[in-house]
């Protein structure tokens, strides 16, 4: 059977390591980028994606923004949704609506426990073929 496949969307290296090691062990082929721009071009490029987690604070393009534009290409292309997991630090107050209206469909806040990542994953992974 094909590996289900993870991009992982952070630009700090020690986070990316952190789920790359989880996601492989739940047996996902990773993607790892560094910055919301990148993770939008990956997206747009329709390399086999299944899940999404997208860290909030980025360079060039956070990922608020870059949820909204993979929700706008998903809605254009009619395209099979695909699940994106906010983790990030912010700890304000409202923080999960933000990410949540922006078109994330869950949230993590840093820092997690590997267990939160492995729940979060599982929770959406009916939504993966
Ligand atoms: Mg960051």
């Amino acid at each position: 059977m094909e590996k289900k496949v993870a991009l992982i969307v952070d630009d700090d290296i020690v986070n990316q390591k952190l789920l790359n090691t989880i996601l492989s062990d739940l047996g996902y082929s990773t993607v790892i980028v560094d910055n919301g721009e990148e993770g939008v071009s990956c997206y747009r490029k329709k390399t086999k994606l299944d899940i999404i987690l997208l860290d909030m604070h980025m360079p060039y393009l956070n990922g608020l923004d870059a949820v909204r534009i993979i929700r706008d290409i998903e809605i254009k292309e009619n395209r099979k949704h695909i699940p994106v997991i906010a983790v990030t630090a912010f700890s304000m107050e409202g923080n999960k609506e933000t990410c949540i209206s922006a078109g994330c469909d869950d949230y993590i806040s840093k820092p997690y426990e590997r267990e939160i990542i492995i729940k979060m994953v599982n929770k959406y992974n009916y939504l993966t073929t």
